[in-house]
């Protein structure tokens, strides 16, 4: 019966396929390029260097899995709904923040913080402006709904971002996405020119992101206070060692967060996340020593690549950039004896810059290491273009 009403309708209609969302047709899918697959393929024995998206290099602390582990003794821990708000990564993030817990959303993920900001304050055609070269996942969620982010662009990439951002706002602008340490560059921006921008232009959101803001020790979080206008986020992903648990979380003031806590989903953090977060954030002392390696870690391979003729930045965030005259090549070769990096050099203003993760000490001499193996074949790896 169905069948047969079904078919008399399809043959009078031409046949179309469901059309996405106005503003999903003019989207590329993001190219999320993840070396995982390549990493399972190495010859077995081969120790990988996964340095291309920024994670921690090393696994989280054990108390991590103990704390999981535990949890998942009691069958009953999966098949309930995680609790709603994540309410004791909260205060966990209020004693580590200093930050009211009711001006804390815990979010799967700080992608997911980014989403929400966007779905909850943009309209189609807003004005967006962002610190470029930056996240490029941002960029995506403001396309989503119908917005073309304005990039405030300085003639130098590695430039503070507080002139570029002066030069483009307008009052009508709706929201700033301003990371700290930016990614790619590092750079960041100093919570005094972060609140004088937010009196300023009181009519615009300023959405701080501060995926690594332990490495720089530099923070905005405190302002959340006295700025209504500024959304701080932070992820465990980065020396938190928890990538692969999505956790993340933003802090506002009383009015942002009223407007956010319409679409939030208090779901979305899963029972395991909110384990792991907790338990990653009671370990002090694991996490200061990563933090300060990695500092140690950045200072030794920039002088080790800049001894070998290499140009490199190294600014405040687990990461440095090296400018090399074939990128690509300079990548594939390092893929060639199992180093991934993340090659940045399409990004606009950004030609030429390959950005290498940070991780520990013996991570990096072994990079270079390999980086000498290379070396002895091809000399001109590591120079930087010809002066224009
Ligand atoms: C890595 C990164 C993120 C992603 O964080 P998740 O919490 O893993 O979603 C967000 N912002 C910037 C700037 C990043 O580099």
């Amino acid at each position: 019966m169905i069948q047969e009403s079904l078919q008399a309708r399809s043959r009078k209609t031409v046949v179309e396929m469901p059309r996405p969302a106005r503003d999903v047709q003019l989207l590329a899918p993001y190219d999320a390029v993840s070396s995982l697959s390549a990493i399972r393929d190495l010859p077995r024995g081969s120790v990988p260097l996964k340095l291309d998206w920024n994670e921690s290099s090393i696994p989280p602390s054990p108390k991590v899995i103990e704390a999981i582990t535990g949890f998942l003794s009691n069958g009953h821990h999966l098949n309930w709904y995680p609790e709603l708000g994540a309410p004791k990564v909260r205060a966990a993030l209020s004693a580590y923040t200093g930050v009211r817990p009711d001006s804390i959303l815990v979010t799967n993920g700080s992608d997911d913080a980014l989403d929400l900001v966007c779905r909850s304050f943009l309209d189609p055609g807003d004005d967006v402006v962002v610190a470029w070269p930056t996240y490029g996942h941002f960029l995506i969620f403001a396309r989503a709904r119908g917005v073309q982010p304005r990039k405030a662009r300085s003639a130098d990439p590695f430039a503070g971002s507080t002139p570029a951002l002066l030069d483009a706002l307008r009052p009508d602008t709706k929201l700033v996405y301003l990371p700290s340490p930016n990614n790619p560059t590092g750079i960041v921006t100093p919570p005094q020119d972060v609140a004088a921008l937010c009196r300023a232009f009181p009519g615009t959101l300023f959405l701080v992101d501060e995926a690594y803001h332990e490495f720089s020790g530099i923070t905005s979080a405190p302002l959340v206070a006295a700025c209504p206008n500024l959304v701080v986020t932070r992820t465990f992903s980065k020396c938190f060692g928890i990538a692969g648990l999505r956790v993340g979380y933003l802090m506002t003031g009383p009015y942002v967060m009223e407007q956010l806590s319409k679409l939030y989903n208090p779901k979305s953090v899963n029972a395991l996340a909110q384990v792991g977060a907790v338990a990653a954030l009671a370990d002090v002392d694991g996490r200061e020593a990563y933090v300060a390696q990695v500092r140690a870690a950045r200072d030794l391979l920039s002088s080790e690549l800049r001894r070998r003729g290499a140009e490199v930045k190294a600014a405040q965030g687990n990461f440095i950039n090296v400018r090399v005259r074939d990128p690509q090549a300079f990548c594939s070769a390092l893929e060639s004896v199992g180093v991934f990096v993340r090659d940045r050099s399409h990004l606009e203003g950004f030609e030429g810059w390959v950005r290498i993760t940070v991780g520990t000490l013996s991570q990096m001499h072994d990079l270079v290491e390999r980086v000498d193996r290379l070396l002895a074949e091809s000399p001109t790896l590591l120079s930087p273009p010809a002066a224009r």
